[in-house]
């Protein structure tokens, strides 16, 4: 699909999206207003794109999110720029200064100028872990799914990442429905819906599983009210018919991303309420005696 960019900085964005997370051998084609003029010395000057200066990254040393800053290529005034048919490129993580990401881009203008962009290589490599609270609440089985859904993604191969994501999901759902359950037992302990809970634990469709856990999951874990686990309709077989590999790249990229933060804050909100509920036993205890 080609992109159109009226503004250089929407482009940077873009682009440092690809250096940061997109999988290898995925192309991103872009027009507008994103060709600048290289000059190299000596040679004749040919049309090329300027590289984000920062991007923002997870960093394995800061344990979080950072800034990290372009050390290579660079360039006396101005933005860095790459014409050439493979770039390579560091960032360093701006905090502890001793992470680097390194990337090999290629990048090649054709003759309507259209650039096309395609990562080939990076290191370290992209991510095929799940985060901790999220490994804890799966078991060795899904662990190595999960590890088959990211390498299928991360090499661009999003109709493997999805199947193996849904199957995933579907293993997990009655876990969700327990969660889900658990947060509406500590609101309201007599909610009719309880019952209706434990029902859907036995239902086979799928996409009506989902559809339901996407109704009960609580006001509180709903992000801005965009409800993450009714993203995750888009697994079920309508959501994925005739789409393309680098389409299901993005069904998946969204669904991941709704199925973890799912999980991760029912997950923290039990455990916290459990560590609660044990304390309040401990005390009572010791007031007994
Ligand atoms: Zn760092």
């Amino acid at each position: 699909m080609l992109e159109t960019f009226e503004k250089k900085a929407a482009f940077e964005k873009r682009l440092a999206e690809v250096i940061v997370g997109w999988p290898l051998y995925r192309t991103l084609k872009v027009t507008g207003d994103v060709l600048v003029t290289v000059d190299s010395y000596g040679q004749r000057a040919v049309p090329g794109i300027e590289l984000p200066l920062e991007i923002d990254r997870y960093c394995e040393t800061c344990k979080q999110i950072q800034r990290w800053q372009l050390k290579q290529p660079h360039d006396q005034g101005g933005f860095p720029k790459t014409s050439s048919e493979i770039t390579f490129i560091r960032f360093d993580c701006k905090n502890c200064e001793s992470g680097s990401l390194l990337v090999f881009l290629r990048v090649r203008v054709d003759e309507e100028t259209i650039v096309h962009i395609v990562k080939v290589g990076q290191y370290p490599a992209l991510e095929l872990n799940p985060s901790p609270i999220l490994a804890s609440a799966m078991t060795r089985n899904d662990l190595a799914l999960y590890r088959h859904a990211l390498t299928c993604r991360n090499s661009n191969f999003g109709i493997g990442a999805v199947a193996y994501l849904r199957r995933i999901v579907e293993n997990q759902i009655n876990y969700l429905l327990d969660l889900i359950a658990d947060a509406a037992k500590a609101s309201d302990p007599d909610s009719p819906l309880l019952e209706r809970l434990s029902e859907m634990k036995g239902e086979k469709r799928f996409s009506e599983k989902i559809d339901y856990a996407a109704e009960m999951l609580p006001k509180t874990i709903r992000r801005g009210g965009h409800n993450p686990i009714a993203t995750l309709h888009d697994l079920t077989s309508e959501g994925l018919h005739n789409k393309s590999d680098e389409e299901c790249v993005d069904i998946f990229d969204r669904c991941k991303l709704a199925f973890e933060y799912v999980i991760e804050r029912l997950k923290e909100d039990h455990d916290k309420d459990a560590l609660y509920q044990e304390a309040m036993k401990a005390l009572a205890r010791k007031k007994a005696r």
